[in-house]
């Protein structure tokens, strides 16, 4: 087949690979992400400096394709206690900035393993919403978590947000409310590539609590149920 030169850029920068059956599946390399037909189904599988990700997108619906199987994998590369620390500095901006909305993002460096708060560019601030800029991509420095708030509003994912998110390139989204009360409200999921949307939310409130040292992803995989961290928790059962 001749493909157009566009067409095969595209192909090449984004495949669908067929897993094998009988030999491993070749691991990425490179940052970027790439779909696998497996035996039960498609697959998105994304590779960024904080993140190694395999997810099932849709079964194999009653047929029985003859390919290989595979795991799936929810692998971040940066602590818990990282993420702790950093969201702990932008909550206390946000609660400053109440009622009126604020936003941040926390970015990742790879050398370091470390994520550092940015408040970015604001193009408009109120009560009942926030514009700012996505601060630019740098080797050291990459944007991972977009954080909002919603002043003294719960936190929740709009339908503004979901338009922003969904179309985005894929992130954590978090957004903190109800700020100004003895219980502020937040919520966080992995969002973006148009259709990966999974909250973390549970998972973040058992975070931010936890003050003490280590942090194992386990109690996050057990409730994305189907995905798994590909060494942090070696005695989790398999779904
Ligand atoms: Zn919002």
């Amino acid at each position: 087949m001749n493909l157009h030169p566009l067409d095969e850029l595209l192909q090449d920068r984004c495949p669908t690979l067929m897993v094998p059956r009988y030999a491993d599946l070749p691991a990425m390399t490179e940052a970027g992400h790439r779909y696998l037909m497996a035996a039960d189904g498609l697959y998105i599988e994304v590779l960024r400096p904080w993140l190694h990700l395999r997810m099932l997108i849709s079964g194999n619906n009653g047929f029985s394709f003859p390919y290989g199987a595979i795991e799936p994998v929810f692998n971040l590369r940066f602590t818990g206690e990282a993420l702790r620390a950093s969201l702990t500095r932008f909550m206390h901006e946000a609660e400053q900035a109440a009622p009126k909305e604020s936003a941040g993002w926390l970015m990742f460096n790879p050398k370091s393993g470390q994520l550092s708060f940015h408040r970015p560019e604001l193009l408009s601030q109120g009560n009942a919403h926030v514009h700012y800029l996505r601060p630019e991509v740098r080797e050291d420095s990459q944007p991972v978590v977009d954080c909002h708030s919603h002043g003294h509003i719960p936190a929740f994912f709009s339908g503004e947000d979901d338009q922003d998110d969904l179309a985005d390139d894929l992130k954590i989204s978090f957004v903190i409310g109800s700020l100004g009360s003895d219980t502020p409200t937040v919520a966080m999921r992995l969002v973006g590539l148009g259709g990966i949307n999974f909250d973390l939310t549970l998972w973040l409130e058992q975070l931010i609590p936890n003050t003490s040292g280590g942090f194992s992803y386990s109690g996050c995989i057990a409730q994305y149920n189907g995905i798994e961290s590909d060494h942090a928790d070696q005695q989790q059962p398999h779904h």
